[in-house]
């Protein structure tokens, strides 16, 4: 083999790609991992409100194009890690039934091509991986399985814990937020997690977050010499063979140069915007769509859930500095007075005046919004969003990403929030309420552009996560998904990782 082959090529290393790295590599084939970023730099800038928030110090400079040819800045991160360097961690199972056809009040959420029971070994190995901290059978929801969660649930903040007995109390099912945190409780000063307000959102300084970079990249390249990491190096376009039908190059800009590489089997997991963007850019004579893309549905289907924060403020001042203990799903599929799926409510990362700053209106005092965040509960919404052909990933006339996108599902989710407003009431809390839908620039949870299915005519990848069009391309991130469910994303595509995996070591 010449030093630019391998056997296989995995472009990103965040939750889809460092994840296939680490189950590829005790294989001992030779395996290239190319990531766009650097290390994201270990600095007390990680755990600043003002950096993180206010000037988006982490997030791409470049700036992409929305529906009206408007620039805005995406919140996406090029990091060893990708977006899970800041991501809150929450790490739930789709639910059973969110593999099957859903009816929704704005339409259908489609069936998914595996089914729940196929995924469900690789979600236990998955919450082993992340070290996810939870507690089966509360939840309603709660997806089957025998495997108990590797950790015990996490402890309360004593605001936490008076919120979970007051929901309790007025007839809820409040249940422990699954959450990959490098944490023993039973021996806190020997873990490198010390649950602090700067986890959701922020890098994490000590390392106690399971991200990709700590739990998957790092000890893979500790323990696998077959296994290589370039940083900064940007993959423009993979190039195919004269039959059309296989990847021959992988193009590389770094440093302001191009390099070239080789493989048997090539592994995108960009993220669902960047891989469907490489894709796209990739057109050639053999594959003037964009490669994978005789379907027309690389780009489309974009989704990234219906998101709100909603602070409950309150006179009483907050007794959580780590908030992200505590979820509810009991309007995951309806509510009484609703009979289509709500979504799913769980706590956010304790907010304060500089990250309210960064959506408040210019004249807003910093000082008063502190004041505000500490009389505060915060809580994250997800409902689903349905997959739309017309919301899609495009390539601008300069080559920059153009991301389309109109809302739907939204009369769910504003129902969603009068719920949880409902239920606080009717729990004893007596709040004002701030809210935020998240805008077009929330990219957090992308999924469906390179979606997969046993139909080549309506999916770009088989169920195996294959290009249908092409023998050895594999995409590995967000972008299979064929519904968004209404839980956060990256546990899924974790598992989903684990199972390509599984599939290309019997074809290696
Ligand atoms: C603030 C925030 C909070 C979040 N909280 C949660 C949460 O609590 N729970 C949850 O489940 N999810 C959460 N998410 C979402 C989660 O981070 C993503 O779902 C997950 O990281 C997606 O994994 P991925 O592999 O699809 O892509 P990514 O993790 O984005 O990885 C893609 C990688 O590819 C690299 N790359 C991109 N293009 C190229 C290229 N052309 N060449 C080379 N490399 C390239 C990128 O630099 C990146 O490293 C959060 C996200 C954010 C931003």
């Amino acid at each position: 083999m010449e030093s630019n082959e391998y056997d296989i090529i995995i472009i990103g290393t965040g939750a889809g790609g460092g994840t296939l790295a680490h189950r590829l590599a005790p294989s001992g084939k030779k395996i290239l991992v190319l990531e766009r970023g650097g290390y994201l730099p270990r600095e007390k800038d990680n755990w600043s409100s003002r950096a993180v928030f206010l000037n988006g110090k982490y997030t791409a400079k470049e700036p992409w194009i929305d529906d009206d040819d408007e620039p805005f800045h995406p919140g996406i991160h090029y990091f060893v890690g990708g977006n899970t360097k800041v991501y809150g961690a929450a790490l739930l199972r789709m639910r059973e039934k969110d593999f099957g056809e859903l009816h929704h009040k704005d339409g259908i959420s489609p069936k998914w091509p595996l089914s729940y029971a196929e995924m469900a070994p690789y979600y236990t190995q998955a919450e082993k991986l992340y070290h996810v901290h939870g507690q089966r059978g509360i939840d309603p929801t709660d997806s089957p399985t025998d495997d108990p969660y590797p950790f015990p649930p996490l402890s309360h903040d004593p605001g936490i814990q008076k919120l979970h007995d007051k929901l309790k109390a007025a007839g809820h099912r409040p249940f422990p937020l699954p959450v990959g945190l490098i944490l023993d409780e039973s021996k806190r000063e020997a873990s490198p997690c010390v649950r602090c307000n700067t986890c959701d959102g922020f890098p994490c300084l000590v390392n106690g977050k399971a991200d990709a970079q700590v739990v998957c990249i790092d000890p893979t390249l500790k323990q696998y010499p077959n296994v290589t990491l370039i940083t900064h190096a940007f993959v423009e376009k993979l190039e195919t063979s004269p039959s059309g039908k296989e990847i021959s190059k992988v193009v590389v800009k770094r440093n302001g140069k191009v390099e070239f590489f080789k493989a048997k089997i090539v592994v995108m997991s960009c993220g669902a915007i960047n891989s469907a963007a490489l894709l796209l850019r990739s057109a050639n004579q053999q594959h003037p769509n964009g490669l994978a893309n005789s379907s027309d549905v690389v780009g489309r289907f974009y989704m990234c859930h219906n998101n709100s924060a909603l602070l409950a403020v309150s006179t009483e001042k907050s007794s959580a500095p780590f908030q992200k203990t505590l979820a509810i799903n009991d309007f995951y599929f309806g509510a009484d007075d609703w009979k289509f799926p709500l979504g799913h409510i769980q706590m956010l990362g304790k907010s304060d005046g500089y990250m309210l700053k960064s959506d408040a209106p210019p004249f807003a005092p910093r000082l008063i919004l502190d004041e505000v965040a500490k009389h505060s509960l915060d809580f994250w919404l997800t409902t689903e969003d349905l997959p739309d052909p017309s919301n899609r990933v495009l390539l601008a006339p300069g080559g920059n990403v153009q991301l389309l996108y109109k809302k739907n599902n939204q009369e769910s989710h504003h129902h969603l929030i009068k719920k949880l407003k409902q239920m606080l009431r009717k729990a004893g809390y007596h709040n004002f309420y701030l809210s935020q839908a998240i805008p077009l620039g929330g990219t957090a949870h992308q999924n469906g552009t390179v979606r997969f299915g046993d139909d080549p005519k309506t999916s770009a990848l088989d169920r195996n996560c294959k290009a249908h069009d092409l023998d050895n391309l594999y995409v590995v991130d967000g972008s299979f998904f064929v519904s968004s469910s209404s839980v956060n994303p990256s546990l899924t595509i974790i598992a989903n990782a684990l199972r390509v995996g599984d599939h290309l070591l019997t074809k290696l």
